[in-house]
Order: C-alpha cells, then structure tokens, then sequence
C-alpha cells in the first residue's frame, strides 16, 4: 500500500531528504545573516537572550514548553502560545520593556498545556484569546483528567476554518487544515512579516508527539503539511512548536516537507508490518531507514514509539 500522494520510497526518498536538509540548511544560513542583531539591555526579571527577533516585528520567545511566537509593532501586540505560568511571567516583563499596548491577541496554536498553561497570565489583559473550535473541549477534557482545572484559561473566540483581521499595520490569518497532532491546530500567518507560526504540526527534524486522545490524523497530517508547503513560499519563516538542537525551532517550508516524509514513512513502515504479519512491536524494533536528522542525541525510542502509535492509529481504523 501506498499512502505518499508523491508514491515516493525508499532510495528516491532518502535523496530528496538529503537533497532537502541541504537546502533547508543553506536557505537557513542566508535568513540568519539577515536577522536584526538580538535586542539587548532590556532590564531586570528576565533573560533577553530569550527572545529572538525574525522580521518586522515578529519574533520568537524560548523557554520551558512550545515556542512563544509575539507580534510588536506601534499599534499592534499579540502574543502565540503561552507556555508554563512562570515562563509566561517572564515572557509578559520582557513584552513590557518592548511595548507599552496591552495585549491585542493571545493566540494558542491548540490545546496542550505546554502551550496553554500560561494563558492566565498572558491572556489576563488580551482584549481576545483566539483558538480553533475544538480547543477550548480538548483543553477542559485535558484539564479534568489532570485536576487542573481552576488553572484553565479559554479561548472566547474560536474559528472553523479561517479567521483573519488586521491589527495595526500588520494582518492575521489563522487556517485549520484538518487534524494533524491534535484536531485543533492553527497555523497562524502574519501575512506582511510573512512569518507562519505552526505550532506542533512541526517537530523540527525531531519525533512528533502523535496524539490520537485528542485526535490526532498522520495521514491528513501529511496533507496539510504538503497544503501548507504549497500555500506559502521559500521567503516565509516558519516557527516550529519544538525542534531537535541542531536544525532548531526556525525553519523554512522545506522543513514542512520532511516532517511529512518522516510520517510517510512511519505509515509505509507499518502498513509493510502488518502485511508481512508483524506485531506491533516487531515493527517498532526494526525501526526506519535514513531520517538520520532525527536520530541526533542518538534518539531510536522515539522512533520505535511512534511506529507504535501509527500501528494503533491504522489498526483501530480497519473495520
Ligand atoms: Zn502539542
């Protein structure tokens, strides 16, 4: 069986992922060298080092949980994602010594506590926090199983498809393609810094947290991430919710591609397995050919893991 729209295996596969990790590299090195020198000097409580600026005002925040992507400009101050609530504190001292706005836009990429936990704070004065539909239902369901509710802050407005407005002299789009790591992901596009952020439809070059619970699709995944690919450019920077350290969290669309290769190639794997007869764990022990930019801090778990969860995902589909 062949799930790749592409129909791409084995040896043909493994050189457009070289020729990709080539190019992605080189696209890199020519965007970082035009990067504005990191602001310094921003004052006490927090660690400048941590937020990173892309272009026109659109930059990225590092801590602990999923990359904090913030708009500033004079007339405009969202923030995506909201990380821990310690986390959250700092990255609200360090949006304080840039801008002087209360928040126009919180915006969470989906459900998962690394990205929702510091709504509170950073939601606390945003005019709106904005989601897809399904966010704020994964987000209490998640929450009851944690006893966490009382620490829940919610999206107040929520989208299907398409969400877009102009803030300042920047303009918004929010797109849902489908389910992919979950079944409420937003990719978020500042369409004049055309910067995207993905949330955790990327794993930069690292191994994707595949979660069925909370409906997440490896096919469709591919789909959207091939849908995303075509839709932007090799000009837009792309942030990435996680990355493995050498290819990082700041990527270009070709990085879209081989994420979508790497489940290709997970489902090509299973799908062998289980007409060959294999368990589950039989397929999870022989691994995946190639994607060596994944193996870095020598990384087979996570592999074998998702082998596992992609068995389950295909099985419990089969009527
Ligand atoms: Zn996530």
């Amino acid at each position: 069986m062949r799930f790749h729209p592409r129909g791409i295996v084995s040896l043909t596969l493994d050189m457009n992922i070289s020729r990709r990790s080539f190019l992605t590299k080189s696209a890199m090195l020519a965007m970082i060298s035009s990067l504005p020198t990191p602001l310094r000097g921003l004052g006490a409580g927090f660690q400048p080092n941590n937020f990173t600026p892309i272009r026109r005002g659109v930059g990225i925040y590092e801590s602990r949980g999923g990359t904090i992507g913030w708009l500033v400009r004079p007339e405009a101050l969202v923030v995506v994602d909201s990380q821990y609530p310690e986390s959250a504190i700092t990255c609200r001292e360090g949006l304080r010594e840039k801008s002087g706005r209360s928040l126009d836009f919180l915006i969470n990429t989906h459900h998962h506590g690394d990205h929702t936990a510091g709504n509170a704070v950073l939601g606390a004065d945003a005019t709106h926090i904005l989601a897809h539909a399904n966010v704020p239902t994964l987000q209490k369901r998640a929450a009851e199983r944690n006893n966490t509710l009382d620490a829940q802050k919610y999206a107040d407005v929520t989208f299907e498809e398409v969400w877009e407005e102009s803030v300042g002299d920047e303009n918004i789009r929010l797109s849902y393609f489908g389910p992919g790591h979950t079944s409420g992901d937003s990719i978020i596009h500042f369409q004049e810094a055309d910067v995207v952020h993905m949330g955790d439809l990327v794993f930069n070059h690292s191994h994707a947290f595949i979660d069925l619970a909370s409906g997440a699709d490896t096919r469709n995944w591919i789909a959207l991430l091939e849908r995303a690919y075509k839709e932007f450019s090799d000009d837009t920077i792309f942030i990435f919710g996680h990355g493995n350290p050498t290819y990082g969290i700041l990527g270009t669309r070709e990085d879209l591609l081989a994420t979508a290769d790497y489940f290709t190639a997970l489902r090509q794997t299973v799908s062998d397995g289980i007409r060959d007869g294999k368990t589950s764990d039989e397929i999870a022990e022989g691994g995946l050919d190639g994607f060596d930019s994944f193996k870095v801090n020598g990384s087979g778990t996570g592999i074998a893991n998702n082998l596992k969860t992609v068995y389950e995902e295909v099985t419990r589909t089969v009527e």
